[in-house]
């Protein structure tokens, strides 16, 4: 199936918001195993989609649309596709009956213009809408599939992940889809990990293996084709288990989980306790760790120490490692070891990371650009310290000191 996604609105032609609609569809069609060939933004007006729908209509044979399903007169998709295809337009019942109710529970009359939000195609599939009132449609027509969402991304991922996809795997067929495990790295590069499973990756057919980096983590998705899940991992086994031995040291997950959600299930499973010392990234490791549930019952808190002073009066860093003539300098692996074992010390914590370095863009202290020192102090064990030199820019830098960091506390 070849699809084309178009993007509904003005606000996208004049660039005040970005197109995060077609990206979500584009990565959700691929992982049902459609193509996408093509995405189009078109501004609200019926004319010009007309146009577009006569284009895509030659050269794909699924249309996905996003956005124009909304009350006000600059909502145009469903008219646009009714007179295209020579199709009436009829009120959905049920919806009438939900925005009749909203309207009724506020205690306010219903405003007319709210009916177009329960308007069908005639001859389409309803697709429910649990963040909001427009009701999708989706329809076949000619041989062509038509998939109309929300532009609101709050109501558009939910109504295509639950009945746009099931209407979807059923013009499909089970044998079509798309089964894929995802692999999750830390501690590695995309070119070392690359370079570790490139015979893998050029010899592959199916599975096929797709590795990429984001957000300073390196991820493989290892996919097949299967008619369900049982199927797929046969299909996925050997080549999960050739490559799991090639990487044991830095696989951490099997789902796509960030490193920081990893090691605050690791740290409550076990019910030790965490604390940060942070200069260079100046609380991103305390921010990523505070972004998943639950951190509360393993992280104590942390210290962002980014001056010299605050180095020394909170966490105890000697002054001579800071200071003075030959002294190693507040990017050092003395500073580290130090700043890590006065947080634990301080907070009373099982661990303390602590994070030292140059994020650049001059060199500090002499010292290049990307050169960072990461202190894992534990209660009872050796401080451990690890010299790191990160490339990128400053907020890649310190994207990737923050997730070398949470590595060696899964190590
Ligand atoms: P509404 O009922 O809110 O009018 P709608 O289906 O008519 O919904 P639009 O009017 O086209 O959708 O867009 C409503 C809002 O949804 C936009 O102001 C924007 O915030 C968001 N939006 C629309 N299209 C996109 C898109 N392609 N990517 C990201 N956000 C979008
Ligand atoms: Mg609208």
């Amino acid at each position: 199936m070849r699809a084309e996604i178009i993007a509904v609105g003005t606000e996208l032609l004049l660039g005040q918001i970005v197109n995060t609609n077609a990206q979500y569809l584009s990565r959700g069609l691929a992982e049902l195993g459609i193509d996408v060939y093509y995405q189009t933004v078109v501004g609200d007006n019926k004319r010009r989609l007309i146009e577009a729908i006569g284009i895509a209509k030659g050269r794909a044979d699924l249309l996905v649309f996003t956005g124009g399903l909304g009350p006000t007169q600059d909502d145009l998709t469903r008219d646009a596709l009714a007179e295209f295809l020579g199709r009436g337009i009829s009120l959905h019942e049920p919806t009438m009956d939900k925005i009749m109710k909203l309207f009724a529970d506020r205690g306010s009359a219903l405003i007319e213009s709210n009916r177009r939000q329960a308007l069908l195609i005639e001859g389409a599939t309803p697709l429910r809408n649990d963040m909001g009132l427009a009701v999708g449609n989706a329809l076949s027509a000619d041989g062509i599939s038509y998939l109309l969402l929300p532009g609101p991304p709050r109501e558009m991922k939910p109504m295509f992940n639950n009945d746009g996809s099931a209407w979807l795997r059923e013009r499909l067929g089970a044998a079509n889809s798309l089964h894929s495990v995802m692999l999750k790295f830390a501690g590695i590069g995309e070119s070392m990990l690359e370079d570790l499973l490139l015979d893998l990756i050029q010899a592959q057919q199916d599975p096929t293996i797709a590795p990429y980096a984001k957000e300073g983590e390196v991820a493989v998705r290892v996919s097949t084709k299967a008619v369900d899940a049982e199927e797929a991992a046969r299909k996925l086994e050997a080549t999960l288990t050739e490559i799991r031995i090639r990487t044991k040291a830095f696989l951490y997950a099997e789902e796509d989980v960030p490193i920081e959600a990893t090691v605050v299930r690791l740290l409550t499973e076990r019910q030790l306790t965490l604390t940060l010392a942070e200069s260079c990234t100046g609380g991103m490791v305390s921010e990523l760790v505070t972004t998943i549930p639950g951190s509360a019952v393993v992280y104590r808190g942390g210290i962002v120490s980014y001056s010299n002073e605050v180095k020394m009066r909170q966490l105890g860093v000697p002054q001579e490692l800071l200071e003075g003539e030959g002294a190693p300098g507040a990017i050092s692996a003395e500073t580290a070891q130090a700043m890590a074992e006065g947080v634990r010390a301080a907070m009373d914590a099982d661990f303390a990371l602590s994070v030292t370095g140059n994020a650049g863009p001059a060199a500090a202290e002499d010292k290049p650009v990307g050169l960072v020192y990461v202190g894992l102090a534990e209660r009872g064990r050796e401080t451990r310290v690890e010299k790191l030199q990160l490339s990128g820019d400053r907020e890649g830098i310190r994207l990737r000191a923050t997730k070398r960091a949470l590595y060696m506390l899964w190590q």
